[in-house]
């Protein structure tokens, strides 16, 4: 249930969201057991809008993460990613729409060890060209760009055992974001780091964001990260309790 008050921060976006969830349910089965993960989520977001989920551990904030992603199904509702219905799309058809309009960032930051950090950004512009009509070539401007904005740009011939786990995780942004995705999904970024690191990390995304109208959504535990969004989304027991404004900013003592 959505706070009356809050009402008008669900629905403010509606008309041009990039994300639009409705209803969204999700049980999950083993056995004869039933775990209801995700109870009527209803949600949107508008291009370049930064939304940041949070509540306690259990409360489905995975879940919802997972079925935006594409990467499991939703068991009731329908989604609509940038106006088409991703709910209904088949396996082939999801994954395309996912390679070509989301770039993921994880906790762990999930890079490949073998591969310098520069050959982990190129990798990741290969896959989401996959299966693309035509192959984009990697965009040397952008990469100029997220590579100055990420702070990395002396580090991009490192491999991921050379640099700092702060490094490692502008890395793996910069990754997420070299195909221009339109929505940026992000599962607790700044999970493995600490606190200055955390600042710096949620800052560039959010200039990112800004930049390149990207639409971010990012799962955390943590309440001060929270208010970088416009809106915080707050769930709990599988269901949305209430949204607020956010800062848009960090707050930091002086
Ligand atoms: P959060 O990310 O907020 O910690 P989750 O989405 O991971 O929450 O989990 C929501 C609920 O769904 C929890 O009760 C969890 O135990 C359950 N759950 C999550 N994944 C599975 C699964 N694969 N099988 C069964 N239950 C699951």
């Amino acid at each position: 249930m959505v706070n009356p008050s809050t009402s008008s921060l669900e629905t403010a976006v509606t008309d041009r969201a990039i994300i639009d969830a409705r209803h969204l349910g999700k049980t999950y089965r083993s056995g004869k057991l039933e775990v209801a993960a995700l109870r009527d989520v209803t949600l949107s977001a508008a291009p370049g809008e930064f939304v940041t989920i949070v509540g306690p551990s259990g409360s489905g904030k995975s879940t919802l993460f997972y079925i935006l992603g594409g990467l499991t199904h939703a068991t009731s509702g329908t989604l609509y990613i940038d106006g088409a219905e991703f709910s209904r799309m088949s396996d082939v058809e999801r994954t395309r729409m996912r390679r070509a309009k989301i770039g993921f960032v994880f906790q762990r930051f999930n890079l490949l060890p073998t591969l310098s950090a520069m050959g982990n950004i190129e990798i990741a512009h290969d896959i989401a060209n996959l299966g693309a009509s035509e192959k984009k070539p990697l965009d040397r401007v952008l990469l100029d760009h997220l590579a100055d904005l990420m702070g990395i740009k002396g580090r991009l011939e490192h491999r991921p055992n050379e640099l700092s786990g702060g490094e490692q995780q502008r890395v793996a942004i910069a990754r997420a974001l070299i195909s221009r995705p339109a929505i940026v999904l992000a599962d607790e970024p700044t999970g493995n780091l600490d606190t200055k690191n955390s600042e710096a990390v949620l800052e560039m995304l959010r200039r990112s964001s800004r930049e390149l109208n990207q639409t971010v959504l990012m799962i955390t535990h943590n309440p001060e990260a929270a208010q970088i969004a416009d809106r915080i989304i707050h769930m709990r027991d599988g269901e949305i309790r209430s949204i607020e404004k956010g800062m848009g900013t960090l707050i930091r003592e002086v």
